[in-house]
């Protein structure tokens, strides 16, 4: 495994924003900088690595409220999450004041991704998932070769994603868990939007929210 993972946890939330480096090129990605565009731009620079594109799992203020001060400093692309989050992200300003959140503001990303994308980091290459459920427009990222997937708020250890929110839905939520992240392999890692990381193989068996699965 070539692709290089550090998690930098930011908001009061402490959403897991993630720098993925390419080991061979040192070129990176951040995925879901929620806030804290200063931290996140030190971190690049104690990392050594230039910033190549930003990723989105889903449309939540705490994954996105630094995208536009970070593309102020970086012209770098923004790639995600998919279409049926644009409404979010219109509304990520009032998002950001509904928490007590810094502002933000609303933006477009240069790619909207869909079902069976990839995107690249470096010479790393990662699939995409659509997985509705949390926000319809949800997508998860899978490293194959790292066995890692990067997750957002679809799944946590020993828990899943709210489905409260407008557009949420739990029935949705479960099959994206059980038809697109499970199939992908028990000994496959991932990182949560929060909190610790976790295998589907452990949450497959213990995850009471997911139910029995062959
Ligand atoms: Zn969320
Ligand atoms: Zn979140």
């Amino acid at each position: 495994m070539s692709l290089s993972v550090t998690v930098i946890p930011v908001t009061p939330f402490q959403q897991n924003c993630t720098l993925l480096v390419c080991e061979a090129t040192r070129r990176a990605a951040l995925v879901d900088p929620g806030g804290e565009p200063d931290v996140l731009m030190a971190a690049l620079t104690r990392a050594g690595v230039t910033l190549e594109r930003v990723l989105l799992t889903h449309g939540h203020v705490d994954h996105i409220g630094a995208v536009p001060a970070l593309r102020r400093r970086f012209p770098v692309p923004v790639e995600g999450p998919h279409r049926e989050d644009a409404f979010w992200i219109e509304a990520v300003a009032d998002q950001a004041r509904h928490f007590g959140l810094e502002d933000s503001e609303p933006f477009e990303p240069d790619r909207w991704l869909v079902h069976g994308d990839t995107v690249q980091v470096g010479e790393e290459t990662l699939q995409v998932l659509h997985c509705p459920g949390h926000t319809p427009g949800h997508v998860v990222f899978f490293h194959e070769p790292g066995r890692l997937a990067l997750v957002g708020d679809v799944l946590f250890r020993g828990s899943v994603g709210r489905t409260d929110f407008p557009r949420g839905n739990h029935g949705d939520l479960i099959a994206s868990i059980r038809e697109r992240l499970l199939p992908l392999g028990d000994d496959v890692t991932f990182i949560p939007g929060h909190g610790p990381r976790s295998t589907f193989g452990d949450e497959r068996i213990t995850n009471p929210f997911i139910g029995p699965h062959p």
